[in-house]
């Protein structure tokens, strides 16, 4: 108990960067505010290279900014000012529901149909967990 409470303590002191397994392969989004909008220039390679749907990503990233989007020649472009951080953000959190196991952590998963229900399959641990609907 004791031990487990100081191993708390000093993750969670650590910076965020240090103690979490995510974004090791995964690229950045390279995405720059013009006038009102936001390109996000690298969208459907980074889509491509997490194994997504670049409709999943667009929906998803839809529904969290309240933006309108479209995709042009492999670029996202939204309606409105977001800036890296807060995108980085926002794809940090689709990685964490839809791409990153939510047993194990690993990335090595995909999104399978069960009965309906879409489920992510971890091919690492065999772990399959409900995902939420976008
Ligand atoms: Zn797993």
């Amino acid at each position: 108990m004791e031990y487990e409470k100081m191993l708390n303590r000093l993750y969670g002191s650590l910076p965020e960067k240090t103690t979490s397994k995510e974004r090791f392969e995964i690229p950045r989004l390279d995405s720059r505010v013009q006038g009102k909008k936001t390109m996000v220039n690298n969208f459907s390679a980074v889509v491509k290279l997490i194994g997504r749907e670049e409709k999943h990503v667009y929906k998803y990233f839809a529904k969290e900014t309240a933006s309108s989007l479209t995709i042009e020649s492999g670029k996202l472009i939204m309606n409105g000012k977001f800036y890296p951080d807060m995108l980085g953000k926002l794809f940090d959190s689709y990685l964490k529901e839809f791409v990153y196991c939510h047993e194990c952590g690993k990335p090595d998963t995909k999104i399978v149909d069960n009965q309906g229900i879409k489920m992510l399959k971890c091919t690492a641990c065999g772990a399959l967990s409900p995902l939420k609907k976008i």
